[in-house]
């Protein structure tokens, strides 16, 4: 029904091995057929806790090997032919499809199967494959609940659940969803849950639906992915197209931007188009095969520079992102990091190029204070940096009134 296989990235991993963990043999010779010799920290972190039945707090990025950490533990703990047994609720289709496929070749040994239940797509081959009774169901939460209102799929019968990127899903608005989700669910089970972040949402569903949680917390200090380098190009409003031009044609690896809005990923993408650059665009007013068409090129080169918007670019695993470029910044430091975790996946090094105007400097010093240092101011060449007093002087008709332009100046 789905295409995908497992994404192979280079991780850092540690120097133990899965057999440590407490995983049966069938499952370490699985790993080992898919070139995963050692853990990485989360999975030496959460898979012994999770195989003993305790309930779990990852907080890892996407990245991290946190798929596995939570799958693996599901297949060691649930008995082929049991009907849905496992629930993985995730916040994105591509993420939802990530793990479905690591649940459909990890599982396969022991003869388990996976459905996958996400929005977007025709119901037909979901019903198909509910019908063939498998024992996960991986599904983003509008979708499940369909699905539970057509009686297509029974919950009662699930011993364990795995929330994925909490974090995400409460900035995508699904809480509501998840609880009433959470509410069908046996009182009964083994929750494990994922978050890159822990705001006071993530911290209350924690407390209400996990019993007597463990947390793993491998974040690296500040938040963000290590291995990344941070730019900030200060421009005037008009020259933010430029400005990526000029980093386009500086920077030839395969790129990643970020706008804000679905509207601005459109004329955005058609205007480095009218520049002769292979792009693509993904948001979530395309159809969930579009959007899987634009991963494949950027996967195989078809085109070098994906233009995307934060919700439909969380579940993106693309090896080898050398570049993000933050066209629009993000609403949050939170998606800032999340943003920036789709290049120097594991230990592969990577840029990100803020531009930015004067009008973000309220987030910039939110953001440098949770990564704890500046981001390197840059200019590229073509392209003006941006000059306070001159802002200023077309704000207020004067340069010598007030004392914001020095203020303006000595913050940049
Ligand atoms: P994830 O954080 O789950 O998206 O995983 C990130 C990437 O690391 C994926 O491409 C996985 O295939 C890969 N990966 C996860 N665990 C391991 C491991 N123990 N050894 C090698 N690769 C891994």
């Amino acid at each position: 029904m789905y295409s995908g296989a497992i994404p192979q990235h280079h991780v850092e991993t540690i120097e133990s091995d899965f057999q440590s963990l407490g995983l049966s043999p069938p499952t370490l010779q699985a790993l080992r057929d898919l070139g995963f010799y050692h853990p990485t920290p989360i999975q030496a972190g959460v898979i012994p806790l999770a195989l003993a039945g305790r309930d779990v707090v990852g907080l890892a990025q996407t990245g991290s090997g946190k798929t596995a950490a939570f799958v693996l533990p599901l297949i060691e703990r649930i008995q082929p032919g049991s009907g849905v047994r496992g629930l993985i609720l995730s916040p994105t289709r591509e993420i939802a499809l990530q793990t479905w496929s690591f649940l459909e070749i990890l599982g396969a040994h022991r003869g388990m199967k996976a459905a996958i239940l996400i929005g977007g797509v025709a119901y037909g081959p979901q019903f198909d494959r509910l019908k063939a009774k498998p024992e996960f169901v991986v599904a983003t939460p509008g979708r499940l609940l369909d699905h539970v209102e057509r009686r297509t799929v029974r919950l009662d019968g699930v011993s364990e659940l795995v929330i994925d990127e909490a974090d995400h899903m409460l900035d995508l608005g699904f809480m509501p969803q998840i609880q009433r989700v959470l509410d069908l669910l046996p009182k009964v089970r083994h929750t494990t849950m994922f978050s890159a972040t822990m705001p006071d949402a993530v911290e209350r569903l924690t407390r209400q639906f996990l019993s007597d949680p463990e947390r793993v917390d491998i974040r690296p200090v500040g938040g963000a992915a290590s291995g990344i380098e941070h730019r900030l190009y200060l421009v005037a409003e008009s020259a933010k197209r430029d400005c990526l031009l000029a980093l386009l044609r500086e920077q030839p690896g395969l790129t990643l931007v970020f706008t804000r809005r679905k509207i601005d990923a459109e004329w955005l993408s058609k205007a480095l188009e009218k520049h002769g650059i292979e792009v693509e665009r993904i948001h979530g007013d395309l159809s969930q095969a579009k959007r899987v068409q634009a991963l494949q090129g950027l996967r195989s080169g078809r085109h070098r520079v994906l233009v995307a918007t934060d919700v439909a670019a969380r579940g993106i695993d693309v090896r080898g992102i050398d570049h993000v470029v933050q066209f629009d910044l993000p609403d949050s430091v939170e998606d800032y990091v999340h943003r920036s975790g789709r290049t120097a996946r594991g230990a592969a090094k990577g840029v990100v190029s803020t531009i930015a105007t004067w009008l973000d400097k309220a987030f910039l010093k939110d953001l440098e204070d949770t990564l704890g240092e500046p981001l390197r101011r840059c200019e590229i060449a073509g392209v003006e940096p941006y000059h306070p007093l001159k802002e200023v002087r077309a704000e207020r008709g004067s340069l010598h009134r007030g004392k914001a332009p020095l203020a303006r100046r000595r913050r940049f």
